[in-house]
């Protein structure tokens, strides 16, 4: 078709997101796919069956705005439970969804023309492309090797009255390193006194392994006074397709989060937000979720031990980075391409994590897998 040239790309170097390159990639080649992250399992039946019967009973128009209130109820308690932190269901928590929105959301309710936005990267691809639409600036800090940690020094020095925001993510994906609580204490005592609005993705919270506890930013009343805290039930109930997450914010950032929310989706999927108010009610269902996981970890990490490949440790999410310097001097694109399509098994490149594109030969490969998956996955990493 032929068409006038009526736009100039607002977003002119974003194609296609990764997850879904590589996601076909696989499923064109019939390769093992541990690019996109998502669980090939079920997520479980009672949970199916809950949002089965809040449809068939009717509870399928829209849901309050900002979300049941016996979800946020529920989501409040925890929260103060978990992490000490006391929140108004009423004024001071969201459903949204899924979390890739409510990041939206609260990028869009809060940066403006000439905002800057540090963001750490490696970096989660969703946060750089809305900080753009909304005419913020994305300033990149490098997380350091080897554990990707973050240098508060360096912060500091980036920290100028332009600074609007800073985003950071723990558990991280894609390097499931985790932040400590001695990092939290650096961030609070570079934010204090600043008019900073912090956005803590904590979609992995309850993805977190050996002992380690989930540095909530909640934890922090310093922290917490000026923070999104964003979450995912797609990530913690196996169940990434049915988009539905949660912002929970002191009330005066909630209520702006609010005034964007309802003009971009108004409110989340309505039987879901039901089933998953009476799930919640049994902790297990989340708090078992860390020991879940580890034992993936350590299956898909003894199972590779004869690779080549070079492990950098996974203190959270389900993503194992490896390293495959001593394998290969391809560009971690090429190669991440080639291993889908010639030995059958499908990972994400980290360069693509990196705005310049920074190649540290290292591949990102989801473990939220069945057994045999991982060990279909491994025979094949172990013959590279
Ligand atoms: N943040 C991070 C760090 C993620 O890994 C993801 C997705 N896996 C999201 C946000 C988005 O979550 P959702 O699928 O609920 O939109
Ligand atoms: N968060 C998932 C990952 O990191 C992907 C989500 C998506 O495909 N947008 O793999």
């Amino acid at each position: 078709m032929n068409y006038p040239n009526l736009i100039n790309s607002k977003l002119p170097n974003i194609g296609t997101t990764i997850f879904t390159v590589m996601s076909k990639l696989a499923a064109d080649h019939k390769a093992i796919n541990l690019s996109q992250g998502f669980p090939d399992f079920s997520c479980n039946e009672e949970l199916i069956s809950l949002v089965n019967n809040y449809m068939k009973s009717g509870n399928n128009q829209y849901a309050p705005m900002a979300g049941l209130i016996g979800l946020r109820e529920i989501l409040s308690e925890k929260t103060e439970v978990l992490y000490g932190a006391k929140y108004d269901p009423e004024s001071e928590i969201t459903i949204t969804s899924g979390a890739t929105q409510a990041i939206y959301t609260a990028i869009a309710a809060i940066i403006r023309e000439g905002d800057e936005v540090i963001v750490f990267e490696p970096a989660y691809d969703c946060y750089q492309p809305a900080i753009a639409l909304n005419g913020g600036k994305t300033i990149y800090m490098q997380l350091q090797a080897p554990d990707y940690s973050i240098d508060w020094e360096k912060v500091k020095k980036r920290i100028n009255h332009h600074t609007k925001m800073i985003i950071i993510n723990t558990p991280h994906n894609p390097t499931g390193s985790v932040m400590s609580s001695d990092d939290m204490i650096m961030l609070e005592k570079l934010i204090k006194g600043t008019d900073i609005v912090i956005i803590s993705d904590e979609v992995y919270e309850h993805i977190i392994f050996d002992n380690r506890q989930h540095q909530s930013v909640a934890r922090f009343p310093i922290l917490a006074e000026r923070s999104f805290i964003i979450s995912s039930f797609g990530k913690t109930f196996h169940a990434t397709g049915w988009k539905i997450g949660y912002c929970v914010a002191p009330k005066n950032l909630m209520t702006e989060f609010r005034k964007v929310h309802q003009f971009l989706v108004f409110s989340a999927n309505t039987p879901i937000q039901f089933a998953l108010a009476d799930f919640l009610k049994q902790k297990n269902n989340y708090l078992e979720l860390g020991a879940f996981y580890q034992q993936k970890r350590d299956y898909f990490i003894r199972a590779i031990n004869t690779s080549r490949f070079e492990l950098i440790p996974s203190a959270g999410t389900y993503f194992q980075l490896l390293n495959y310097k001593n394998m290969s001097m391809e560009k971690d694109t090429d190669y991440a391409i080639r291993l889908t399509k010639e030995f059958g098994i499908a990972s994400i490149p980290i360069s693509v994590f990196y705005h310049g594109q920074e190649d540290n030969q290292v591949l990102r490969f989801c473990f939220a897998k069945k057994e045999e998956t991982l060990e279909k996955a491994a025979q094949i990493l172990n013959r590279i």
